[in-house]
């Protein structure tokens, strides 16, 4: 797979951005798929790989180029890893941040166990019906907080505590969230995988 032009599959301005910087280094133009007028699709199944290939095959498929897509979201302990593969619209359609958040300081409230950690999953396709996509996968660690702290980030990073750092998601800056996080993991696991496939 030699790659120098490859689709985004994802229509979240927050990933895009992060996914944008973590390919910038790398001199592979990265073009949104909203760009050939790709939008999202369903995600109906129950693994973040599932979807996101599902998610990458459309992007290739619609657009002929290399397609990456992600898919991502919260696991908490407490709620046997709800809200999981559900995160974007935990608290219903349409997707928004604030309920969503809302929803799990409800469903936690009066739990003293508050691990969770995020998981991102990314599939690389060189086309819609390739045989062989590269897969890769993150997670990252932390707590969640009885309140939002920061406005940094996207989602529920306002509520994921790094207990080391004594910082939410959503008070890091971008660049160290982008080297500690679910995502970040992912994309160097996915750049491994993908410099081996190309001998480099
Ligand atoms: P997806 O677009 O189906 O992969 O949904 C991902 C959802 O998981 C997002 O909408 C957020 O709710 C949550 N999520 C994933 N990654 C992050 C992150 O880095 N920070 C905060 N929330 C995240």
């Amino acid at each position: 797979m030699m790659l120098n032009k490859l689709v985004l599959a994802s229509s979240n301005t927050g990933k895009l951005r992060e996914l944008a910087a973590l390919l910038a280094p790398l001199g592979i133009e990265v073009m949104p798929q909203a760009k050939f007028g790709i939008g999202e699709i369903d995600e109906p199944h129950c693994t973040f790989v599932e979807n996101a290939l599902a998610k990458a095959r459309h992007a290739a498929r619609a657009a002929g180029l290399p397609a990456l897509a992600d898919d991502s979201g919260l696991c908490v302990a407490a709620l046997d890893g709800a809200p999981g593969v559900y995160s974007a619209r935990y608290a219903g359609e349409p997707r928004d941040d604030e309920r969503n958040n809302d929803k799990l300081l409800a469903a936690l409230s009066g739990h003293s166990d508050r691990a969770a950690h995020y998981v991102c999953v990314l599939v690389l396709v060189d086309s819609a019906d390739a045989p062989q996509p590269l897969i890769a996968e993150g997670e990252w660690h932390g707590q969640i907080l009885t309140e939002r702290r920061g406005s940094g980030g996207f989602g529920y990073d306002p509520l994921f505590l790094l207990p080391d750092l004594a910082q939410t998601a959503a008070e890091l800056a971008p660049e160290l969230k982008n080297t500690l996080s679910h995502r970040g993991a992912a994309m160097r696991h996915l750049l491994d995988r993908l410099r081996a496939v190309q001998g480099v």
